[in-house]
């Protein structure tokens, strides 16, 4: 297989920085642009070309494509944090809708071959069944759900009228780190309940607040399907490679265990690694949470040479706790 020059956008972010390790461990070439708005430069390893700034910059865009001879994106770049898009729904078409149409618009015009973009299991809306297939209905329930799919539309429309190929891959829930602790989630303002969990393991918090406990679920928490940030990168070249084999021919599809679990369940998952609990706090219900998201993942495991290494939360909470720690012993030496 042709293994074309790959720019990751994004790739200094938590999902974006595993790709880079994956792709690399692949034999791919890989450049990297990112603002550093929430990620950081030495995630990147050594030799890979890094760009700082904004995929919005035509011009910065023009120059890594040309010094690179960038034929594939991998596009992570983006603003992520539900509750945030509902406070601020235009800085969310802002970096996710308008900023994707300027890399594909460059993209087109440079003759990039293939697009995967980094899409959500938020397209969905409030799923009328569970698990949720592809094809379900997509009625976004928030600003940032509605950003990528409308980036997704995008996608398909260009894709149908100039000569490249795009994968939009539904993440569920992301959690976990690098198992070799090369890289994992910074965390500049942590919404996500693993990331939240682990910190509060490590002490840098008090307690995890449990947003409801009156869904109709069996143990009334919400309930998510968890998937190790290190599977979701390798599904990542399998995509690509997929998308580089099939010309012509796109892949939309669901990124996930089709396992649920709880918030409870995951706290659980936390105290058993940890060895201490960590303190719960019953809490009220949090805006824009949908009781249950579960992906249907039979057109993943169809579709890719892929198959999960690390489908265990006991796997995810651990790799997510070693690099909490690694966070603070970086935090607390003298140079960190
Ligand atoms: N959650 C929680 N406490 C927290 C953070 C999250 O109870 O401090 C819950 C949240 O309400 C949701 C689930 O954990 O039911 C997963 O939330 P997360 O923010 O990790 O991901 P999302 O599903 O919103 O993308």
């Amino acid at each position: 297989m042709n293994k074309v020059p790959v720019l990751v956008t994004g790739g200094a972010g938590y999902i974006g920085s595993h790709a880079v390790l994956a792709l690399l461990d692949a034999g791919w070439v890989v450049a990297v642009i990112d603002d550093l708005s929430n990620g950081t430069r030495d995630v990147v390893p050594p030799g890979v070309g890094f760009y700082e700034g904004n995929i919005a910059a035509r011009a910065l865009v023009e120059r890594v494509f040309d010094e690179h001879g960038i034929r594939a994106i991998m596009h992570f770049a983006g603003s992520i944090v539900v509750p945030e898009s509902v406070e601020k729904p235009l800085k969310y078409y802002s970096n996710n809708t308008l900023a994707s149409h300027a890399l594909i618009s460059a993209a087109v015009d440079a003759g990039v071959k293939h697009i995967l973009f980094s899409s959500t299991a938020a397209t969905y809306g409030v799923p009328a069944r569970m698990p949720i297939e592809e094809d379900d209905p997509k009625v976004p329930i928030n600003p940032y759900g509605a950003s990528k799919l409308m980036t997704e539309r995008m996608l398909a429309d260009a894709s149908a009228a100039y000569p490249f190929n795009f994968g939009a891959l539904r993440y569920f829930n992301v959690a976990g780190a690098d198992p070799q602790g090369r890289t994992g989630q910074i965390g500049r303002g942590s919404t996500h309940l693993i990331k939240i969990a682990a910190e509060a393991a490590v002490g840098k918090r008090d307690h995890v607040a449990v947003f409801g406990t009156d869904y109709p679920t069996p143990d009334g928490t919400c309930v998510r399907d968890y998937v190790h940030v290190s599977d979701l990168a390798d599904a990542h070249v399998a995509a690509l490679e997929w998308l580089v084999e099939h010309p012509g021919e796109n892949l939309v599809m669901n990124c996930g265990y089709g396992q649920g679990l709880s918030v409870l369940e995951v706290l659980d998952a936390v105290d058993r690694i940890n060895g201490v609990p960590v303190r719960r706090v019953m809490a009220g219900r949090r805006a824009g949470d949908p009781p249950e998201l579960v992906a249907a993942n039979s057109r993943l495991l169809a579709t890719l040479d892929w198959r999960p290494k690390h489908a265990d939360i006991d796997r995810i909470v651990g790799d997510a706790l070693q690099w909490e720690r690694t966070l603070l012993d970086r935090a607390s030496s003298p140079t960190g």
